[in-house]
């Protein structure tokens, strides 16, 4: 277009140089600049036009990038937007309220678009009970989230219906839905005016209400500064992996009535610059929050095959390490075929592999984490039901997986000398036993708790009084140790 009006304007000051230049009459010269003046309207009016085209253009391509297209609603540009607009004096009066809906679940079992109409359903749930000038955003990483203009005692009544209404749209298409809905709420301070940091609040609120079974949970003083921590974590975690700070330690454990060691289990530790050895309950539980276990699963079982091909040239038999894995890990729909291809670079008998896998209260995922059980096994390794007995036994576990052992839990162990903890204990190790499984009984610290151990008949014990977690160097030069001492034996 500027290009047009270019020609245009030259051809006019042509014309009128061409004009002015000649002899022509006045009538002629006032044609010439009637023209002329035609010329520079319709120039004008080309521009204006362009301009105007040109912000709508803007203002189209400026709304469209607020938009999430799979739902018509906003985007999280659209949310921080109306997030600056509110001042900050009156921002203590606004919440952010983010929606965990399981969405994966969704998508995993009905497919693409029931996904989509699901999220939809959910947008007019909450909208049901949302003013007219709330804003709404889907935010990639954080679900539905509503900025709303509204008091502690509405939210809490507004949220019991809505997560009421979305359950039972989702009920209704899957009546045996076991997906977790929740939902996390964040106030926000008049001090604020970071919205990623707001959403993230209000997020992992959310991702914490889900994960203890609440309906919904207010954020605190005390969780913003936990998520702070947990911001750095994250970013460390990245630089840990790749600066091989995480380290395996293996624990041994031993033959109950000779002491002997039989085998271990691997326990992942962080070697962390600055603060130290960290141990598993200050980075677990953060990774499997955010989904970034597996990675660590399968790194400690790369450092447990590499262990045991080492091992496999002593010529020991009859010896095991064993891996923990989390469930979230053991459901991954590539984990068999993931530790197949770790395990394969490695020459070791597969029987001295074994792996954890912890009971939950939960009965989430375990279709498929049976089915993984059963392919692992067809492996050759073996499994082992981690931590049984802790607050609850989970007998539909026992049951349903192709188990080969029992590890019972320390807190078993603890009230041997009680009359009913003992029962508990005795009773355990015979349903084992019963069961052909292994008895591994997990944290023995004592004589006493030894000496009781031998009497019922458990298998293998593993605890600190006969071994701590050392590093898996340690672990190999224990190891070479044993062998020297029974080659002289012999
Ligand atoms: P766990 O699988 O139940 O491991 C046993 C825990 O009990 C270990 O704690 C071990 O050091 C501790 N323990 C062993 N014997 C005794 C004892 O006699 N007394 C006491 N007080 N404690 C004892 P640790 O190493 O801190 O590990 C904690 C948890 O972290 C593990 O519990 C396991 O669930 C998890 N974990 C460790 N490494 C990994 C990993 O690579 N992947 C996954 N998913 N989880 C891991
Ligand atoms: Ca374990
Ligand atoms: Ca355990």
């Amino acid at each position: 277009m500027p290009a047009k009006s270019f020609i245009l304007l030259n051809w006019g000051i042509y014309m009128f140089s061409v004009v002015t230049a000649s002899a022509f009459t006045d009538a002629e010269l006032t044609v010439a600049v009637i023209l002329l003046f035609i010329a520079v309207v319709v120039l004008v009016v080309i521009q204006v036009e362009s301009i105007v085209k040109s912000i709508k253009n803007k203002n189209d391509a400026e709304k469209l990038a607020e938009v999430d297209l799979t739902t018509g609603i906003g985007n999280r540009v659209h949310l921080a937007r109306e997030y600056e607009k509110i001042p900050a004096e009156i921002r203590h009066e606004y919440a952010l309220i983010c929606f965990h809906l399981d969405s994966e679940h969704v998508e995993r079992a009905f497919g693409r678009t029931a996904l989509i109409n699901y999220i939809k359903n959910s947008i007019t749930a909450i909208k049901e009970y949302a003013s007219p000038d709330d804003s709404f955003a889907r935010v990639i990483g954080a679900g539905l989230v509503a900025l709303a203009h509204v008091d502690d005692e509405n939210i809490r009544i507004g949220l019991i219906h809505i997560l009421r209404k979305i359950r039972s749209d989702i009920t209704n298409l899957d009546p045996l839905f076991t997906g977790t809905i929740a939902a996390g709420v964040y106030r926000l301070k008049d001090t604020d005016n970071d919205v990623h940091k707001s959403i993230f609040n209000a997020w992992q609120t959310a991702e914490m209400a889900a994960d203890a079974g609440e309906d919904f949970l207010f954020c605190t003083d005390e969780l913003v500064k936990q998520f702070d921590e947990e911001r750095s974590l994250r970013t460390e975690i990245g630089r840990a992996f790749d600066n091989h700070e995480f380290v395996t330690y293996i624990q041994f454990c031993v033959d109950t009535p000779s002491a002997r060691i039989v085998g271990g289990e691997a326990l992942a530790r962080w070697n962390h610059p600055e603060k130290g050895v960290l141990s598993p309950a200050k980075f677990i539980p953060f990774m499997e929050r955010e989904n970034i276990i597996s990675r660590m699963d399968y790194y400690t079982l790369e450092e447990v095959c590499k262990f045991l091909e080492k091992v496999s040239t002593l010529g020991i038999k009859d010896f095991f390490i064993s891996c923990n894995f989390s469930r979230k890990t053991y459901a991954e729909e590539d984990f068999v075929k993931k530790c197949e291809k770790i395990i394969q670079k490695y020459r070791f008998d597969r029987n001295m592999l074994v792996f954890e896998i912890t009971e939950s209260a939960e009965e989430k995922n375990t279709d498929i984490i049976n089915q993984n059980s059963r392919e692992i096994k067809e492996l050759g390794i073996r499994i082992l039901l981690d931590d049984f007995g802790e607050g609850f036994a989970s007998f539909y576990d026992l049951h349903e997986y192709p188990i080969d052992g029992l590890k019972l839990d320390k807190a078993l162990v603890d009230r041997y000398d009680t009359e009913k903890g003992n029962a508990i204990l005795r009773g355990m190790t015979r349903m084992g036993h019963e069961m052909n499984l292994t008895v591994v009984v997990e944290g023995v610290e004592s004589d006493e708790q030894v000496n009781e151990l031998k009497n019922i008949k458990c298998d293998i014990i593993q605890g600190f009084r006969y071994h701590r977690p050392i590093p898996v160097s340690d672990a190999w030069n224990t190891l070479l140790g044993e062998v020297e001492r029974e080659r002289q034996v012999v």
